[in-house]
């Protein structure tokens, strides 16, 4: 499995983009980043985009992209997620206000729309990839996911704070080849990043305790870029072996 990094980053600012994970140049993890780290081309040729949840950092350039792409000459873009992450899009997105509800609008005289929403509420099979929800410890509505390609299995957490659930679910999977999951705030925050469901460097730490694969690498991102030379010097400072920090278009292979 090949994976891209197109945005590692929890808020935007020159040279730092938010969460964006291309999967096997065929699906995407979120979309922080689909419009500034994707060529034009590469946009067109998008079809499937899995949603963690519906905070800004992690969709807003589903709005862009609909725009750069609208063209009788790309298919229709589909995204994926829960339920209630789905509802969150459309209600408060892709709503006629904030942004016009693409699902309406067709691309030619086809009738064929720039974009469609599949709910996911177990496993399902995209572009060869067998991408499933996990529970996650995030306020409002969120999940994780693993994708599969029969040979490897990675887990996305997408943000989350402490939790027991997600490492319960990555301890039954037998080929599990990496996590990729956040850590937010340095840990002089750790208050706000209990409320606020996400990760300090030294709450990580703890947290994946839980994990019983001790060489799993798990790469990192979302890191604020308020707080970053902080979080380098902790994140260094705990040495933590398994752990690598993601940068901007990083590629991995599994
Ligand atoms: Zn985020
Ligand atoms: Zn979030």
């Amino acid at each position: 499995m090949k994976i891209k990094v197109l945005g590692s980053h929890g808020s935007v600012n020159p040279g730092y983009h938010t969460s964006s994970y291309l999967v096997n140049d065929q699906l995407c993890i979120d979309a922080g980043s689909l419009c500034s780290s994707l060529s034009n081309e590469e946009q067109m040729n998008l079809k499937h985009v899995f949603i963690t949840h519906p905070h800004l950092d992690h969709i807003k350039d589903l709005a862009f992209i609909t725009e750069n792409t609208f063209s009788p000459a790309r298919e229709t873009l589909t995204v994926y997620s829960i339920p209630s992450v789905l509802k969150d899009i459309k209600e408060h997105l892709f709503n006629d206000i904030i942004w016009p509800d693409f699902t309406k609008i067709n691309v030619d005289k086809s009738g064929r729309k720039i974009l469609a929403y599949q709910e996911v509420d177990s496993e399902v099979e995209v572009a060869g990839l067998k991408v499933k929800p996990v529970d996650v410890n995030h306020p409002g509505n969120a999940t994780g996911y693993t994708v599969s390609d029969g040979e490897s299995t990675v887990l996305f957490t997408g943000d989350t704070g402490p939790t027991d659930q997600i490492w319960s679910d990555a301890n039954k999977i037998s080929n599990l080849k990496a996590v990729f999951t956040e850590i937010t705030f340095p840990d002089r925050m750790k208050w706000l990043a209990e409320v606020s469901g996400h990760m300090t460097p030294s709450l990580l730490m703890d947290d994946l305790k839980k994990l019983d694969e001790v060489n799993t690498p798990v790469y990192i991102s979302h890191f604020k870029p308020l707080f970053l030379e902080e979080l380098i010097d902790e994140f260094y400072n705990l040495s933590p072996k398994r752990m690598k920090l993601l940068h901007h278009l990083d590629e991995i292979s599994l």
